[in-house]
């Protein structure tokens, strides 16, 4: 018999047939001789819902109180859910996030949580019954109602694996598991049967939103081995995991990220610390830098040429345009129609020639590389934004076909 933590996310939940759908995957696991603890995030577009709500009331709320507003929409959920499993004769009962035993720090909309006190929920599941926990939320030391920040509930399911040293958490969503590129962009995408945890945290950050960058941080600090599947088919899904057979598959996946830009700041004079300027200015306003490029001095002066967030870019500007007599520069410029094209993949640290092929792959479409970084698992590339979906293209071919 073994311990299964089972997530289901909004799209799961978000009618009463799919909560009834759920109420039976979960009853199979317990038939299957399984203990079981399962954690629901909001039903739907929920969140997104008391969000609107409040917003029609004050476009300046306390964290407080929109904390208070928005763990209702799990509370919904494991009532829902743990009435659905009695239907199909499963016993359970229903838990919040304070009742559950997660405690976390102040921080109000974005709690990290400090400790889970499972008391509770072992003894819960010592009565042979099926838990149901409010993913998102717990309590923080005045007692308030805290919330994990969006996609939070990832989050939940695998804190509880890990301090209930679980033998599986299924990550249950409305895809069927974590492809080697976004399959509406990608007509011969397939599904990874595993991933490692630094593979999945690397496509993650470029934007492949199967799961919680947080939660796969956890799950990797704790040791979880976490399974993404769909709660629509039952086939299995994607297993996420420290180390993983390489399968032999240099390249794990290809990733797009549109939402960058590039500031080039030109004729920097050629001096110790003016690197140190710009990106401490970046710094002090929380702005992530990616990709930086500084050319080599001429006549005295150098370029320096970096990526942020695309949604920072005015920002960047406007504190490099207020100190620019700091650094003496010349034009400062920003450019939003990039994108950024990557492949992730362990294997690339044994193996040579990964970067050329990448490269090879683009120059025979005849696009262009901006800049470059890699690290030791990803290599990332710059590029005119109208090429990006090309570039994914050939480049999945170059490796994964
Ligand atoms: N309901 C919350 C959100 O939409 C938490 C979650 O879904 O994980 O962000
Ligand atoms: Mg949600």
């Amino acid at each position: 018999m073994a311990l299964i933590v089972q997530k289901f996310g909004g799209s799961s939940v978000a009618d009463r047939d799919r909560i009834m759908n759920v109420a039976r995957i979960v009853a199979n696991t317990r038939a299957a001789g399984n203990d079981a603890v399962v954690v629901v995030s909001a039903q739907g577009d929920t969140t997104d819902d008391l969000i609107a709500k409040a917003g029609e009331i004050t476009h300046n709320p306390s964290q407080r109180e929109m904390d208070m507003l928005l763990s209702t929409g799990e509370q919904i959920s494991i009532a829902l859910l743990s009435m659905a499993l009695s239907v199909v004769g499963c016993p359970s009962i229903s838990l919040t996030g304070w009742q559950a035993g997660f405690h976390t720090n102040r921080a109000y909309t974005r709690a990290r949580i400090k400790h889970l006190d499972t008391e509770r929920i072992e003894s819960e599941l010592s009565r042979n019954r099926v838990v149901v926990v409010a993913g998102f939320q717990g309590i923080n030391r005045y007692d308030d109602i805290t919330t994990l920040g969006r996609g939070g509930s990832d989050t939940s399911a695998v804190a509880i694996a890990a301090a209930l040293h679980a033998d599986l958490c299924q990550i249950y969503t409305d895809v069927d598991g974590v492809y080697t590129a976004d399959p509406r962009l990608v007509r011969c995408a397939r599904k990874l049967n595993e991933i490692s945890f630094d593979e999945m945290l690397e496509l993650a950050s470029l934007g492949a939103q199967v799961l919680n960058n947080r939660s796969v941080e956890l799950a990797k600090k704790y040791s979880v081995n976490l399974e993404v599947r769909s709660s629509l088919t039952n086939v299995p899904g994607t297993i996420v995991k420290e180390v993983t057979d390489v399968e032999g598959m240099l390249i794990k996946g290809v990733a797009k990220d549109k939402d960058v830009a590039v500031i080039s700041i030109l004729e920097v004079p050629d001096v110790p610390g003016a690197s140190f300027k710009v990106f401490s200015l970046m710094a002090q306003r929380r702005i992530n830098v990616d990709i930086i490029l500084q050319s080599s001095g001429k006549d005295g002066c150098k370029d320096v040429i970096f990526t942020v967030p695309l949604a920072d870019v005015d920002a960047a500007l406007a504190v490099l345009e207020e100190n620019r007599s700091r650094f003496g520069c010349g034009e400062i410029l920003a450019d939003r129609s990039v994108a950024k094209v990557s492949i992730v993949g362990a294997g690339m640290q044994s193996h040579s020639g990964v970067a050329a092929r990448m490269f090879e792959a683009l120059f025979e479409a005849n696009i262009n590389i901006r800049m470059i970084s890699t690290s030791e698992i990803k290599i990332s590339v710059l590029i005119a934004e109208e090429d990006a979906d090309r570039a994914v293209n050939v480049i999945h071919d170059a490796f994964l076909n």
